[in-house]
């Protein structure tokens, strides 16, 4: 029997992993975080101190994993839990310095691949769509203004310890953005087949419901 597969891509920020978060529950599918991959890899580099060049040869030893408990999404490298030392700002630019190295896009390609296979899934990324479900079901390109993006992530920080600045937050998506987008390997960019969801001055409940007719309207067409 098949899986469903349903990719959502787009850029830093957008909203992809709460509404898929939200989507996922609702249709029951398993909700992956494909970025947690990549920025587990980036904790892997920056603990050991590895250089960029020295990364390919050091993957094997990263042993970076993705589980799932009741349902919920952990990252782990080794028998470690990773899942909430990679939510720094210095691991989000780390990760989208290394996620451009084609070995370790490489390395992590098998595992989204198998959890594909053998789940109905929701996975979100950058190059979901176009390089590792190319045959996925239904294809979502999600974004929003550089500027709401970057409001909302500030409205998410406000009152925290170390807040950065609004000014601050923008510039590191408008750096991303523009890693993401220009790399030569698997660049963020939409699918032919996709369908654009701009969720600019949408707030989250728009935006997942919106998503989850997208979604019921597609497999409804594919009779699946
Ligand atoms: O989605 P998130 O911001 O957690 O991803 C962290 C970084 O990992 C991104 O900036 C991007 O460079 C990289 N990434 C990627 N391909 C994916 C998912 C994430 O290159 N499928």
């Amino acid at each position: 029997m098949s899986t469903v597969n349903v990719a959502i891509d787009g850029p830093a920020g957008a909203g992809k992993s709460s509404v898929a978060k939200a989507a996922s529950a609702q249709l029951g599918y398993i909700y992956v975080d494909t970025g947690a991959l990549y920025r587990a890899i980036a904790l892997f580099v920056t603990e050991n101190n590895i250089s960029d060049g020295d990364i390919a040869e050091n993957l094997p030893r990263a042993d970076v994993s993705l589980r799932f408990i009741d349902g919920v999404q952990r990252v782990f490298l080794g028998e470690r839990d990773v899942s909430d030392l990679i939510r720094t700002p210095e691991i989000s630019m780390a990760a989208s310095r290394t996620s451009s190295i084609q070995a370790v896009r490489d390395y992590l390609f098998e595992t989204q691949r198998k959890i594909a296979r053998e789940n109905n899934v929701i996975m979100d990324g950058r190059d979901i769509g176009t390089v590792v479900l190319p045959d996925a079901d239904v294809k979502i390109y999600l974004t929003a203004s550089a500027e709401e993006r970057a409001n909302r992530r500030f409205r998410e920080l406000a009152g925290k310890q170390d807040c950065p600045t609004y000014e601050e937050i923008l510039k590191d998506i408008i750096e991303r953005d523009y890693n993401d987008m220009n790399r030569s390997t698997s660049p963020l960019k939409q699918a032919e087949d996709a369908v654009l969801f701009d969720t600019t001055g949408m707030t989250l409940e728009q935006s997942s419901s919106r998503i989850c007719e997208l979604i019921r309207e597609k497999l409804m067409g594919d009779d699946k």
